[in-house]
């Protein structure tokens, strides 16, 4: 394929990277396994908010799903730290109910959904999907 021809090609061709930020290894694994998008592709999981910071330097991702309640660095702090290296990142925050304060917090600082826990794998595709949407990524 010609150089022109790649740079011409859609958004919604290209495979969406995307980052699982949460220090529950139970809900890492969910997400990842219940994840439905075909144009969405993991790259890094993050047991706190440090490492996602860390790995999103080495590489950034265009999506993260965000839990707000780690050790280390929270929901909230890495949220600020993502928007500050890559402006244009979608975060979806996936956090209990009993942190909505919080998450309302998280979407002020630069989060671009929300996504309470419990959920259904199709409850987080669908929040993925209104995330994408938002962004222009798919129709
Ligand atoms: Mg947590």
């Amino acid at each position: 394929m010609a150089l022109a021809d790649a740079k011409a090609q859609p958004l919604t061709k290209r495979k969406l990277k995307l980052m699982i930020c949460d220090d529950s290894n139970i809900i890492r694994r969910k997400i990842e396994r219940e994840l439905q998008l075909d144009n969405l592709e993991v790259i890094a999981t993050a047991a706190n908010g440090r490492l996602a910071v860390e790995a999103f330097r080495k590489e950034p991702a265009d999506v993260v799903t965000m839990d707000i309640t780690m050790p280390e660095m929270d929901g909230i702090e890495c949220v600020e730290n993502l928007v500050k290296i890559k402006p244009d990142v979608l975060i979806l925050v996936i956090s209990a109910l009993s942190d909505k304060a919080t998450a309302i917090e998280a979407l002020k600082k630069g989060a671009n959904g929300f996504l309470c826990k419990p959920f259904t794998d199709r409850q987080l595709t669908e929040a993925l999907e209104e995330l994408l949407r938002g962004a222009n990524h798919v129709d």
